[in-house]
Parts: structure tokens; C-alpha cells; sequence
């Protein structure tokens, strides 16, 4: 993925503006890694080459922290703090099940496959309900 900046906008954005060249859309399992995406400091306004729900997608997604880096039984914690305990929770357990995994890139599958099997665990994903 690329980032470039330019002025170069549409009228109704006449500011400048990020590109990512090669974003890749998750929203379904085709996982398009073509994607050109346009974005203001906060919100993606034009795609290219994004069929309809991914362009939908992508321009719902904002930059704006709605949440924090993690929370541990509903409390807001640092990143280090959460991998902390995941680890804690992950060592202890019986049989883990790595799930879920559709809105996820190839590279984060790789690693949770990668997790599952150094805990050994299982993995499973929503298709499987
Ligand atoms: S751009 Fe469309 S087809 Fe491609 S991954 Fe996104 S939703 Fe699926």
C-alpha cells in the first residue's frame, strides 16, 4: 500500500487529500488489493475500482478514535496490557478456538492460524454456523 498526498480533488473537497494506492478491501471474500482510496484527514471520500459495497464500506469508515486501543472486562486498557493477559487467558485454556476471521486480511489469518497452532488450538470460521 502506498500513501501519497495531493491537491489534486474533487470540487466539493477542495482540500488535500491522502491516497492509498493498493488498499485492500475486506468487506467480502473476494478481498480486492486494488483498491485507490481518497481521504481527508478523517473520512475516505472517493474510491477506485471498489465494486458498490465496498466503496460503501470504505466510506463509512472514519479516522476518528471511537474506542480505545483495547479493554480488559469492559475497561479501557493499553495495547500491551490486553496482549498480556490474551496471552494469559490463551495459556490457560483448554482447547482455544481461534473464530471468526471474514473481515480479515490474508496476512491476519496467516498469524491467528499461526497462534492456533502454537496454543494449540482450533480455528473456525462464521461459515462454519
Ligand atoms: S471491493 Fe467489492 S468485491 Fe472487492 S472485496 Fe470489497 S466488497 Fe468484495
Amino acid at each position: 500500500m502506498t500513501t501519497t498526498r495531493t491537491a489534486d480533488a474533487p470540487p466539493q473537497h477542495k482540500q488535500e487529500l491522502t491516497v492509498v494506492q493498493h488498499a485492500t478491501c475486506t468487506f467480502c471474500g473476494c478481498v480486492c488489493d486494488d483498491i485507490e482510496l481518497r481521504a481527508n484527514h478523517e473520512r475516505i471520500v472517493e474510491t477506485k475500482r471498489a465494486c458498490f459495497l465496498g466503496e460503501a464500506w470504505f466510506k463509512h469508515h472514519t479516522a476518528e478514535r471511537l474506542y480505545p486501543d483495547a479493554l480488559i472486562d469492559g475497561r479501557p486498557a493499553s495495547y500491551d496490557e490486553a496482549v498480556e493477559v490474551a496471552a494469559e487467558i490463551l495459556y490457560s485454556a483448554n482447547m482455544p478456538l481461534v473464530y471468526g476471521l471474514s473481515n480479515t486480511t490474508c496476512e491476519a489469518q496467516r498469524e491467528a492460524v499461526w497462534l492456533a497452532e502454537l496454543v494449540g488450538g482450533v480455528i473456525d470460521s462464521h461459515t462454519s454456523l
